[in-house]
């Protein structure tokens, strides 16, 4: 296996012991905890005047920092997306500035295809021939496509609900389509009946593979850099496992410990009400979730019931600074709609969740008047026209 020079090993969350990443390829195996990968930041010498001399062409300019190098990397030059400045919003939210990330300029729309390139090099270097997962959608998609490049198998189980975009592009990319009646949670129960017939399949799921959070973890680089090391004051983020709440923490701690910058972004996560374990748990000051009994909304992203992550998420708001928020689906659409008409930006209906949580945020009195606010748009809005179209036929438009 190649990698990087610094990169070390992957380390239990649960139990701190260190993994050979050789040998150690997805839970760890002494607890099932998660494993996370670990570096030996000493041995990186990366300063503001290094990235300012890269070329910003995709997220493996920070291999430095990431396990594997740009040139083993299965990539297509995902990453690097813009930070669009919304001034609307921002006057509306009494804030000096607001940006949206546009995390639907990837290859396959959305900002799943960070944490599957970092997840299909990994299942490469280990020798798998066949990768696969269940997903509320954008997660199977991408990793379809990534599957395709790499020149392996993707076997793809996502629920009926998920959108179709997202199922067709699976068959598009050659993949094996499971479509399994239900919720995300059927959609993970038949992945895992069908994982004990398939022992040599390479699982990219969500925090079974230590790599998707590293991968999604570029997203919170980008910033500083795009902002002229100004760091961001709020990050919001529409949160359902919580990958890439938690990646983006991890950057922000590695940024501090690499001296390249002294503070962080308090990270917000927001969730719809249909679906909010992290924001119940938040608010009742505990440091686990509980199970959400029946997931109901239409962010299909975040409709994620019992994130097995929640220890690190409500770890990485605390830390921060930030909260965790939920709104209703009807604002959720009125804010994907509200942002469309009055900043042109096409946010995907899950990621409109970033939107309606700030507009929550700002008005529990949670941002100051200099303060700049950062909203996720993880996927692109293109995906999700039927259903944002639908949304106005509801209103008689
Ligand atoms: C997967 C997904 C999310 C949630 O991602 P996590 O990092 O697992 O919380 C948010 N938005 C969209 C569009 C997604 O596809
Ligand atoms: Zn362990």
């Amino acid at each position: 296996m190649e990698t990087t020079d610094a990169f070390v090993g992957l380390d239990c969350r649960d139990c701190g012991e260190r993994v050979d990443a050789e040998t150690g390829t997805h839970r760890c195996p002494d607890c099932g905890g998660i494993l996370d990968p670990a570096y030996d930041y000493d041995a990186i010498d990366l300063t503001r005047e290094d990235l300012a001399a890269d070329p910003f062409d995709g997220m493996w300019r920070y291999d430095a920092l990431l396990p594997f190098s740009r040139e083993t990397a299965v990539t297509m030059d995902e990453g690097t997306t813009p930070l669009a400045s919304a001034p609307k919003l921002a006057d509306e939210l009494g804030v000096a500035e607001v940006y949206i990330k546009d995390e639907g300029r990837n290859p396959t729309g959305s900002f799943k295809d960070r944490g599957q390139t970092a997840a299909v090099t990994a299942a490469v270097e280990h020798g798998a021939e066949e990768v696969a997962l269940a997903s509320a959608g954008n997660a199977g998609q991408s990793a379809a496509a990534y599957a395709a490049r790499a020149g392996l198998d993707s076997h793809v189980f996502l629920p009926t609900r998920a959108g179709f975009t997202n199922k067709a592009m699976v068959n598009v990319h050659g993949g094996d389509l499971n479509v399994v009646e239900g919720r995300i949670g059927d959609a993970g129960s038949a992945l895992g009946d069908a994982m004990e017939d398939h022992e040599d399949w390479y699982a990219v799921q969500t925090f079974v593979t230590p790599y998707r959070h590293e991968g999604k973890k570029t997203m919170y680089y980008e910033l500083p850099e795009q902002l002229d090391w100004e760091v961001p004051d709020h990050v919001v983020y529409p949160t359902g496992g919580g990958v890439g709440l938690v990646g983006m923490y991890k950057a922000a701690v590695e940024f501090e410990e690499l001296g390249l910058t002294d503070e962080m972004p308090a990270f917000h996560a927001a969730q719809s009400e249909g679906c909010a374990p992290i924001v119940e748990a938040f608010e009742e000051g505990r440091d686990h979730h509980e199970a959400w009994e029946v997931p109901d909304t239409i962010c299909g992203g975040i409709e994620i019931p019992d994130p097995g992550a929640s220890p690190w998420i409500l770890e990485a708001i605390r830390e921060s600074g930030g909260r965790a928020v939920a709104a209703s689906d009807e604002e959720i659409l009125d804010s994907l709609v509200t942002v469309a008409q009055n900043e042109g930006a096409e946010m995907g209906v899950t990621c409109a969740a970033a939107a309606a949580g700030a507009w929550k945020l700002a008005e529990d009195g949670h941002f100051d008047a200099d303060d700049t606010v950062v909203l996720l748009n993880t996927a692109t809005g293109n995906k999700d026209a039927d259903v944002a179209r639908s949304h106005l036929m509801g209103k008689g438009i």
